[in-house]
């Protein structure tokens, strides 16, 4: 099942929980603005090359648009829409005051130069500046994108509209970055674990933790995890995985990994079958990788009493059914990764105040926003007898419809 797919159909199930009238179903699911633009730039060798841009604006119900831009070969509409969509349940989720976009622009970033690079997200800014602001759509980093990427897009956009930091997030510093946005969905995906912990009378100190992808989000959460006394004892990145039932000295991995060593030759652990990383023996697992990677063929395998969803759609529909039935505690994407764009609203703040948080104020704020979250969720798990998966969905599916009517939609 593809995302557009899945995300759709835990749409309806929530819809379906909370006796939304079938007007305002069929609504909220349809996009607000579907935005596609040929970018045509020259090459470095002086030939013409055209890529396709896209941006989907779903929702603006609740505020701006936010999500991210995607570089990638594949960039494919169907899968933006999802993604989109999925942007505005989630804000909702993190009550943030936005509604859900995506965007994206079908090339490969590893095969362009730096300025053709810079060109092409020049030529998409132009092509798309009066469609997106400050109060409109805030665009941020995704796949194949960075905080150089959103800095172009700052500057093209502020010689038509005049400076505008606050028109994109995810930016560098020294740009009007936020502190503490390179650790926010790692530092929230940890938040988010301490809060259902605790609910099970339980906390990171002594509990056993496998990581997929030791990326963003898999570094950060691993780091502050092990400062926490949890016990890492495997995880992965794309050359394989290795484990240490003792727990892996996060620390000394980092530094070894920062001085150009790989997880498989790293002196702190044992190589191990990465298939069989998914369904190692331990309390909490969290895929920090790949979206589909609980499937079907291993879900049935799982030993993890929790699985944290750092990832984007780690678990497919069927395998979110097994794992319930073996009574696996799934904390779903939509809230578990919501510290990333909960810290990019924190910057949009500050670009607007003009006033600069100190990193203990984003973390602090960050903890606030992620633990009543959790709450909230947990209400409408016990108000609708469902799942945190299907609490998260009915919670920001709920805020969103709530305030569509607030403002009047049929007229
Ligand atoms: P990164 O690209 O920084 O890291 C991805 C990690 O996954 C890398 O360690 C990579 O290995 C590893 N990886 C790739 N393929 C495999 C594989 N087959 N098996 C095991 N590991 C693999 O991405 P992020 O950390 O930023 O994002 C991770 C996930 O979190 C994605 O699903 C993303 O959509 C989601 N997410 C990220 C947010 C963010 O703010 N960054 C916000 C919300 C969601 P290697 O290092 O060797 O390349």
């Amino acid at each position: 099942m593809n995302a557009l797919a899945a995300t759709s159909r835990n749409f309806r199930k929530a819809a379906r929980l909370l006796g939304l009238d079938s007007k305002i179903e069929k609504s909220l699911l349809i996009p607000f603005r579907e935005i596609k633009v040929e970018c045509t730039i020259p090459k470095d060798d002086g030939s013409l090359v055209s890529y396709v841009g896209f941006r989907v604006q779903h929702d603006n119900a609740r505020g701006p648009m936010k999500g991210g831009i995607r570089y990638h070969p594949e960039v494919d509409p169907d899968e933006v829409n999802a993604l989109a969509q999925l942007m505005t349940w989630k804000t909702a989720v993190a009550d943030i005051p936005y509604g859900g976009a995506k965007g994206g622009i079908g090339c490969n970033p590893g095969e362009l130069s730096t300025s053709e690079l810079e060109r092409l997200t020049r030529v998409f800014t132009q092509k798309i500046h009066d469609l997106i602001g400050i109060h409109t759509d805030v665009p941020a980093p995704d796949m194949g994108t960075n905080a150089q990427t959103m800095a172009w897009i700052l500057d093209e956009y502020s010689k038509f509209h005049g400076h505008s930091p606050a028109v994109v997030t995810g930016k560098p510093i020294d740009l009007g970055g936020s502190l503490g946005r390179e650790a926010a969905t790692g530092r929230g995906v940890v938040f988010a674990s301490e809060a259902l912990l605790a609910e099970h009378g339980k906390s990171v100190n002594g509990l056993t933790f496998v990581i997929q992808g030791f990326g963003n989000v898999g570094s950060w959460a691993a780091k502050l995890i092990h400062e926490r006394g949890g016990k890492i004892i495997a995880i992965s990145d794309i050359s394989g995985a290795i484990n240490n039932p003792n727990g892996i000295d996060i620390p000394e991995l980092l530094k070894h990994k920062a001085c150009g060593g790989s997880l498989l030759n790293f002196a702190g652990g044992n190589a191990m079958d990465p298939n069989e990383l998914l369904v190692h023996e331990c309390d909490v697992l969290i895929p920090c990788a790949l979206g589909g990677v609980l499937n079907k063929e291993n879900a049935a395998s799982v030993k993890a009493k929790f699985i944290v969803e750092a990832a984007n759609h780690p678990t497919d529909p069927e395998a979110d059914e097994i794992l319930s039935k073996k009574g696996v505690i799934i904390l779903p994407d939509i809230y578990a990764n919501a510290g990333g764009v909960t810290v990019s609203y924190f910057e949009w703040v500050q670009n607007i105040q003009g006033f600069m948080w100190d990193e203990d104020k984003v973390n602090s704020e960050l903890k606030k926003y992620m633990t009543r979250a959790f709450h909230n969720i947990k209400n409408m798990c016990k108000t609708h007898d469902c799942n945190l998966r299907m609490g998260a969905f009915t919670l920001g599916v709920n805020r969103v419809a709530r305030a569509t009517v607030l403002r009047g939609w049929e007229a």
